[in-house]
């Protein structure tokens, strides 16, 4: 597996395996198959109600914890945001078995993100989550928390896709040294992207799916990349993408496919803002 170094020289795999969506009781027959598969990056949150299965599945597996990354996040906190942090992180902890995880991420960039960072900064500082970072953040959002705190975010999380791409986001993230990771590939196949017919037929050329295009598109922009699949066959497929190369030309054409535009959420839209921040978790 290829490894990225993160700013605190934090090892983390450039392929893992995203939990979204799959309901908890799925959750740990699809994580073992991704473990069995070779997925050592194992993506969940708070928010997903499966942190309890994906830890089932590592416990299960037998895989020395040394040789797995595992990311939880955390959901936006009524005040006080410090403590309350500590107390869903500690939640999170206790759901997936284990005494630490190697990235912990603020989930939204809603809420009291200073206090929540805080938080995050001292379970970070006492080794409870080897890295910190961020998801959704965009740039006006990213540079203010790195600018404004101690620990600048080892990793932000944001939607990227071939529609989506992000290159002016990574550009500032690699100025600040903030590892871009994409959520939503594939973009959860709209715009018919397992058929496109760009990708397919780069596909073609390579023998390889347009799945296979696109996670090997964002592996060579040095995106980490967490494909979710309950399928294993698909799994596999996904894992296999590492004994090929997009030419110059080829990324080209895949550039040329950007929207500059969200096909999900959009982070600044005020009802969207408002429909986020008032989500609760139970626990
Ligand atoms: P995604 O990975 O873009 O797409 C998943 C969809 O693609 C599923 O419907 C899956 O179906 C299908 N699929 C997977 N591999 C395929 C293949 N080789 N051929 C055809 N279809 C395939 O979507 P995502 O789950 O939204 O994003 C990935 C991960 O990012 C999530 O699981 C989560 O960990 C993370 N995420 C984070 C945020 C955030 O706010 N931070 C938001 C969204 C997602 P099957 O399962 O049937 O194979």
């Amino acid at each position: 597996m290829q490894n990225v170094t993160l700013n605190n020289d934090v090892e983390m795999p450039i392929l893992g395996f995203g939990v979204y969506q799959i309901p908890p009781e799925q959750t740990e027959q699809a994580v073992s198959d991704a473990l069995a598969a070779g997925y050592r990056l194992l993506d969940t949150a708070a928010a997903y109600g499966n942190e309890e299965a994906v830890g089932r599945a590592v416990e299960s597996s037998g895989i020395p914890r040394e040789e797995l990354f595992v990311t939880t996040k955390l959901w936006v906190q009524d005040a006080p945001a410090e403590e309350n942090t500590r107390r869903a992180f500690e939640t999170s902890l206790a759901k997936l078995g284990l005494d630490y995880v190697e990235l912990y991420l603020m989930h939204q960039p809603y809420g009291d993100v200073y206090g929540q960072w805080r938080a995050m900064e001292d379970v970070n500082r006492e080794g409870l989550a080897k890295a910190i970072g961020v998801a959704n953040f965009y740039p006006d959002r990213l540079l203010d928390l790195v600018i404004n705190n101690e620990v600048v975010p080892a990793v932000n999380q944001i939607e990227t896709h071939p529609f989506f791409q992000r290159a002016a986001d990574q550009d500032l993230m690699r100025e600040h040294g903030v590892q871009h990771q994409s959520w939503g590939g594939f973009a959860e196949g709209r715009n018919d992207l397992f058929t496109h017919p760009v990708l397919s037929e780069i596909g073609k050329a390579h023998d390889k799916s347009a799945a296979q295009v696109v996670l090997r598109w964002l592996i060579q922009r040095s995106i980490v990349t967490i494909p979710k699949s309950v399928s294993p066959d698909r799994m596999a497929q996904n894992f296999d993408v590492f004994d090929f190369e997009l030419t110059d030309g080829q990324m080209a054409q895949i550039a040329d496919l950007d929207t500059g535009t969200t096909l999900f959420f959009d982070h600044h839209d005020p009802e969207m803002v408002a429909w986020l921040s008032r989500r609760r978790l139970d626990s």
